[in-house]
């Protein structure tokens, strides 16, 4: 691919296209777990570039260009943060693209589709998997990468984020989740005094569960529902915990105590305790040629070295599989799961023409066992 062209930013026709894919599908609405409409979207476009998209068991659309081998997979996610109740009227204003998810993740998409493209004219040597991924968000536990990669054979990873310009995401943060859930018989708060109360049980357990955190371990209690008013004893409670830890041994462990914690309950309390995520830690090394070939995709077309960091990226699905996992950007932007959010149009070129350039130097390199 770009064999006719060294490499450099993308040009002004490839980045007006980008911009007018992720407008038109950042306006199809894609909460986690109801991607369908716009993975169908994505799918009609792949198809009108000729090529043949399926849709797999879990709703990823999925393209393959070149053999049954094993390929670099390139994904970006569909689903958004933004349920059905947000209006969506992506616009665009001057130099910006604005809109709920416009930069996280759908100017990725639309690069994923740009890629395509490019990949389309000028055939990869090896194998390359495009994938438009369903469950990154919220409680989607990376369903559609875990399932491509336990279905597709990689020879590495490359997601792709919008607002991630500025970094190069080499690790993945581990991050656990447990739902806390607790029943009693309620009652009237004062003829019912002394029955066991779901909301105080909720509150006891949580606060022991904060205290059973290791320094260095991360909790965050996302989300507590209980009781229904307040004369009430409160017959239900629920509470939503993420645990964040770069090394996945030590954030078992953590789980495992806050888990004892919530479990406790008074007498007449019943509390169930499950697990509804788990994103496990890893790292690409420094030296690896996918995070050196990276490295050098991004001078060639002048963009300056990126912050290497450890984040929260669907490569958290390729660690436990030894596969080789990076995260790279489109563009910068701000507001990310917020309404307001927002990317810029210009640095679309910089990003667009360092992914094509990774991934041509990538079916070139050897990226080991
Ligand atoms: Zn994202």
């Amino acid at each position: 691919m770009r064999t006719d062209t060294g490499p450099g930013p993308a040009d002004d026709a490839a980045v007006e296209r980008v911009v007018g894919d992720a407008l038109e599908l950042a306006a199809i609405g894609a909460p986690t777990g109801d991607e369908g409409a716009r993975g169908a979207a994505v799918a009609e476009r792949l198809a009108r570039l000729g090529l043949d998209p399926q849709q797999d068991a879990v709703g990823n659309v999925v393209v393959r260009l070149g053999d049954a081998g094993p390929a670099l997979v390139v994904t970006a996610h569909l689903d958004t943060v933004f349920g059905p109740e947000i209006p969506l009227e992506p616009r665009r204003d001057g130099d910006r693209l604005l809109g709920p998810g416009i930069g996280d993740d759908t100017v990725a998409v639309a690069a994923l589709l740009e890629l395509a493209r490019a990949l389309r004219e000028a055939p990869p040597v090896r194998p390359v998997v495009l994938a438009a991924t369903v469950g990154e968000e919220g409680l989607g536990d990376l369903r559609g990468a875990k399932h491509l990669l336990a279905s597709v054979p990689a020879r590495a990873l490359v997601a792709l984020e919008g607002h991630l310009l500025d970094d190069l995401v080499v690790g993945g943060i581990g991050a656990l989740r447990l739902r806390a859930r607790y029943r009693g018989p309620g009652g009237h708060s004062w003829g019912d005094r002394g029955t066991g109360s779901a909301a105080h049980a909720l509150l006891r357990a949580g606060a022991a569960a904060l205290d059973a955190v290791p320094r260095g371990a991360h909790i965050n209690v996302g989300v507590v529902r209980s009781g229904s008013t307040v004369n009430a004893i409160a017959e239900e409670g629920e509470l939503l915990v993420d645990l964040r830890d770069d090394d996945d041994g030590r954030l078992r462990r953590t789980a495992q105590r806050v888990r004892d914690a919530l479990e406790r309950a008074p007498r007449g309390v019943h509390a169930t305790v499950e697990q509804v995520g788990h994103r496990p830690a890893g790292r690409t090394p420094g030296d690896h040629p996918l995070v050196t070939t990276a490295r050098t995709a991004r001078a060639a077309v002048g963009l300056p070295p990126a912050r290497e960091d450890a984040g929260s990226t669907e490569c958290n699905a390729a660690y436990p599989l030894g596969v080789p996992a990076i995260c790279v950007g489109i563009t910068r932007g701000g507001d990310m799961h917020r309404t307001s959010e927002w990317v810029a149009i210009p640095p679309i070129a910089a990003g667009l023409g360092a992914l094509l350039e990774l991934v041509r130097r990538l079916d070139a390199a050897e990226l080991g066992g």
